[in-house]
Parts: C-alpha cells; sequence; structure tokens
C-alpha cells in the first residue's frame, strides 16, 4: 500500500532520530499525496531521509511512529506487537497468577503500540484508544487476541468515547466489541475489588499502583491511616489487610466513596473500622483533627498540558505541605503525582519545599513508580507518568 508522506522542517529530526515516537504538527515542512485521521504516513527529514512510519492524527501530537523501519504495518505487524506484549505479561508471571487476575495487558508507547492500551480484568480487556489509527485496527486486535488468550478471553470492551482526540471524525460511543458483561469482582495480590469498566474512572480500576499499595500493606499494623483520593478504596483495602488499627477512604465523589465501602465489606466483613467520607481532599485536611499515622495523597493529574504546569506544582506543594503540617511524629506519607508533564525531578523539588515550609525533619523511604505491566520505553521518558515518595516526618 502507499503511504501518504510527511517531510520535517530542517533539524526537526533530531528526537525521531533518538526513537522517540512523536511528531508534532509545529514541526511539519509538507505532505505528499492524499490522507486523513487514522492513515499511515511515513515521515522524512528535508534530506528526504526515512525516519520512522506510524498514524497520522491533525491534533498537537501529528504523527505516532509505529516502526523506524521502512515496512508496511499489516497484520503480520500488530501480530508481532500483541505477541510481544502478552510475552513479557507471561515472563512477567501476570497471566498466570491465580492470586493476581487484573493488569495492564498493553501500555502504549511502553510496548511500541503508541495510542492504545488494554487492561486485563480476569477474561475482560478493556481497550483505550488516544487515535483514530488504532481505533479502526480494533476488530483486528480483538481476534490475534481471541487466539492468543483463547478461552480465557471472555469479553473485549472499547472504553474511547473520552480519549478520542476531541475532533476526531468516528464514532465515539464506547461498546462491547466481543462478549458483554459490564462488572465483575477481581483479585489482586489475593485481595478482592469490584470493578465496573462502563463506569468507572479510566479502564476501571487503577492497576499503576498496586506494588505500591502493596508497600502500605507492609507498614498498616498498628496504624491509623488516612486515605485520601481514595476512589475504590484501593490503598484502604492493602491498609485493612496489613492490620491496621483504622482506615478513613475520603473521595470528592460519593460513588467512589460507595466503591471504597464495598470493597472493604467484600474483603473484611465489618471486622476493621473504615470510615468512607465523601469530601474535599484538601479542605478534610485543613478542618480534621483526627491523629493519622499514616496519609496518603494519590490526587488525579493536576496538570494535563505544560500550560498549567506551575499552577499543578502549587496544587502538590499545598496538599503535601497541608499532610505534612499534620501527620503526627514519626509518621509516613505515601505522596504520588501521576501527572505526565511533571518530572520526577519537580515532584521530588516541590515536595522538598513543602518540607522545608514546615521545618520538620523529612526522610524519603522510599522512591515509587509504575510496575512492570506498565513498561516505559528510554526513548519516551514521557511514559514514566506516576511518581512517589514515602516520607517520614519526625
Ligand atoms: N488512589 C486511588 C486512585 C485515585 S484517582 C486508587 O488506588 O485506586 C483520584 C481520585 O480523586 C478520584 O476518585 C476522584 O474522584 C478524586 N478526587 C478528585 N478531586 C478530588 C478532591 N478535590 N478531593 C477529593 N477527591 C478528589
Amino acid at each position: 500500500m502507499e503511504y501518504g508522506q510527511i517531510i520535517l522542517k530542517s533539524g526537526k529530526d533530531q528526537s525521531l532520530k533518538r526513537y522517540h515516537p512523536w511528531v508534532f504538527s509545529g514541526a511539519i515542512k509538507k505532505t505528499k499525496g492524499n490522507f486523513t485521521e487514522g492513515d499511515m504516513v511515513r515521515v522524512f527529514n528535508n534530506k528526504e531521509e526515512f525516519l520512522g512510519v506510524g498514524h497520522y492524527q491533525p491534533a498537537t501530537i501529528a504523527v505516532r511512529i509505529l516502526s523506524f523501519e521502512d515496512r508496511s504495518i499489516d497484520e503480520t505487524f500488530w501480530r508481532e506487537k500483541l505477541s510481544e506484549a502478552v510475552e513479557l505479561r507471561k515472563r512477567l508471571g501476570y497471566l498466570e497468577d491465580d492470586e493476581t487476575n487484573v493488569f495492564r495487558l498493553v501500555n502504549a508507547e511502553g510496548d511500541g503500540f503508541p495510542g492504545l492500551i488494554i487492561d486485563y480484568y480476569n477474561g475482560v480487556a478493556v481497550m483505550q484508544s488516544h487515535s483514530v489509527g488504532t481505533h479502526r485496527q480494533k476488530g483486528l486486535f480483538t481476534e490475534i487476541l481471541k487466539e492468543m488468550l483463547g478461552s480465557s478471553l471472555k469479553v473485549v470492551y472499547d472504553k474511547s468515547s473520552s480519549t478520542l482526540p476531541y475532533n476526531a471524525s468516528v464514532e465515539k460511543s464506547n461498546r462491547y466489541i466481543y462478549g458483554k458483561a459490564n462488572d465483575q469482582e477481581v483479585r489482586e495480590k489475593g485481595l478482592i475489588f469490584h470493578v465496573n469498566w462502563e463506569e468507572g474512572q479510566k479502564t476501571g480500576f487503577f492497576i499503576d499502583q498496586r506494588e505500591n499499595r502493596n508497600l502500605l500493606k507492609a507498614y498498616a499494623k498498628d496504624a491509623n491511616v488516612l486515605n485520601l483520593f481514595g476512589y475504590t478504596g484501593g490503598f484502604s483495602v492493602y491498609a485493612a489487610a496489613g492490620g491496621c488499627k483504622s482506615v478513613a477512604s475520603v473521595d470528592s465523589s460519593s460513588g467512589a466513596v460507595e466503591l471504597a465501602e464495598k470493597n472493604m465489606e467484600l474483603n473484611f466483613g465489618n471486622r476493621v473500622t473504615h470510615h468512607a467520607m465523601a469530601e474535599e481532599a484538601f479542605s478534610y485536611l485543613k478542618n480534621m483533627d483526627e491523629q493519622y499515622d499514616i496519609i496518603i495523597l494519590d490526587p488525579p493529574a493536576f496538570a494535563k498540558h505544560h500550560k498549567v504546569l506551575p499552577n499543578a506544582l502549587q496544587g502538590y506543594k499545598k496538599l503535601n505541605r497541608l499532610a505534612l503540617e499534620k501527620i503526627e511524629p514519626g509518621g509516613l506519607i505515601f505522596t504520588f503525582s501521576c501527572s505526565q508533564v511533571v518530572s520526577r525531578d519537580n515532584f521530588r523539588k516541590t515536595v522538598f519545599t513543602a518540607s522545608a515550609n514546615t521545618g520538620r525533619r523529612v526522610r524519603v523511604l522510599h522512591q515509587l513508580s509504575q510496575p512492570s505491566d506498565h513498561p516505559v520505553s528510554i526513548y519516551h521518558p514521557e511514559g514514566e507518568y506516576l511518581k512517589g515518595l514515602v516520607l517520614q516526618v519526625e
């Protein structure tokens, strides 16, 4: 098949030569041939050297490179990519683990699959596209996954209505591609969670915090734990599994608070003291009288774009300062940022400033990240979006 061509302005080929998979619209000098959103294009520098082939999108990220080799992107290509993704998860032990049946199967750029994520919930694959190119191929991806996973794959749900580019001219409703079921219980490290991919945030569950929740479990014995921005109560359930004295889940969404209650009940009946509160996290922290030994701060991304980065950093600083002021002496704070545009360094500096403002002695016990089923391409540092610190505060 003849693909359209994109020729870059002089000097704009450097990032592609270092295998970064994005071409920004401002780097384009001219185009050849006819192509539209979702079509495959070949990208060249202004000396006519081939750089890569990928999906075109009339947006800020104009091309997502799929291959740096000059090859056709056909069924064989997709088969190879999906097979690599499945093999990695097998190697990591996720497909044979009875204790954990929820994991990320495809992590966009980290799996050489820019524009697509697939999360796996015990036989249910939830696909989410950020590009029209990957969106169009979901029928094929489903057929390939059915072959690879066999009878363990029961449902494929496409949840891309809110992640496709806003101006994309494709049908954007969420739909079942294969089978149907709108929720189920999954297991993570032997703990049970109710997941509803149709109504839940993102694909239904924050799989990326698995190992960090497990770390909390190791510290939770006899502690009073506050889980701010708790959503499904993931951290709360692990705190209880670790033998905490009490745990409080706070989220501004009442639906989330109900989910947290449900998940606590699924695992522990009413054997654990759990306070679930639908409240705004900043004001809860500011006004609370309770004394907590461990506080978890896992807010939504405060910055989705570079333009709002300074405001976002102010938000993280304020939140961390409030927690640092309130935590019991000797207490721990698990603090996170999932904003792609906030670097690890920037986040650490922000927590440093917040600490200095309180004058308390603060030590870093752990530096946290995302787990191995969310791999990061070394050439695409933006993929390392989850950053966390465990602080001990005297
Ligand atoms: N820690 C969770 C994921 C948190 S997602 C887990 O491990 O699964 C972020 C959550 O913050 C969402 O549930 C959202 O409803 C909630 N939220 C957003 N803004 C908030 C605010 N100002 N106060 C309290 N909760 C908020």
